[in-house]
């Protein structure tokens, strides 16, 4: 799907420690929008939103306990800015990470499950239409989702809106600023996903 490229400067920022960094960054460049690479507490701090890809949870959190910047991204999300997070990346922000349990941040009001597919279905690609709620912004054609030793967002509280479901199972959700993806739209041609949230971003610049 072929979007018009973004005029509106803005300065998004992915993290790069781990994971799948390069291919979100891609997904934004097709957009028209320039992301770079965030690795240092002065990144965080001249970013106006943040992406934070899929990878390996526990080894992201342990980096960025090394590296000292849990403190820059906690003050990203309290001054509002826009995050992006995806599969890892939720394991991250969710309010409770269990199986196993994990120390996580609790600004995504969400209970994950991780590698909640469990083994079988380790990675399996489902296409998805978005909710009634979502189809002025996402449109209505079903998404192809790509997941990848996904968890499951298992609770979700008042404040979460789900845009898009697998059943019962809410697998892109939005919490005021924040999207939490369980899937990787960073994976497909399919732009929507990343065009929200570059639409929310140029929103809170306004
Ligand atoms: N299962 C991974 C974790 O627990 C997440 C997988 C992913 O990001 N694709 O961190």
């Amino acid at each position: 799907m072929r979007t018009p490229p973004v005029t509106f400067p803005m300065n998004i920022g992915v993290l790069a420690l781990q994971g799948d960094f390069e291919a979100h960054q891609r997904a934004l460049e097709e957009l028209g929008v320039k992301a770079f690479q965030v690795r240092s507490q002065a990144d965080f701090e001249r970013a106006d939103a943040l992406v934070m890809p899929g990878g390996e949870s526990t080894t992201m959190l342990r980096i960025l306990d090394e590296e000292k910047l849990e403190e820059p991204l906690l003050a990203l999300a309290k001054a509002g800015k826009p995050i992006l997070a995806t599969c890892a990346g939720v394991i991250l922000l969710a309010r409770e990470t269990r199986s196993p349990s994990q120390r996580c941040f609790g600004l995504l009001d969400v209970a994950v499950v991780r590698n909640g597919y469990g083994r079988q279905l380790d990675s399996s690609i489902r296409r998805l239409e978005p909710a009634p709620a979502a189809a002025g912004r996402l449109g209505s054609e079903p998404i192809e989702c790509v997941f990848i030793r996904a968890p499951i967002i298992c609770e979700a509280g008042p404040a979460v809106a789900t845009l898009l479901a697998d059943g019962d199972t809410p697998v892109l959700v939005e919490q005021g600023p924040i999207l939490g993806i369980t899937f990787h739209p960073e994976l497909t041609s399919d732009r929507r996903i990343h065009q929200l949230f570059v639409d929310k971003v140029k929103a809170s610049l306004q």
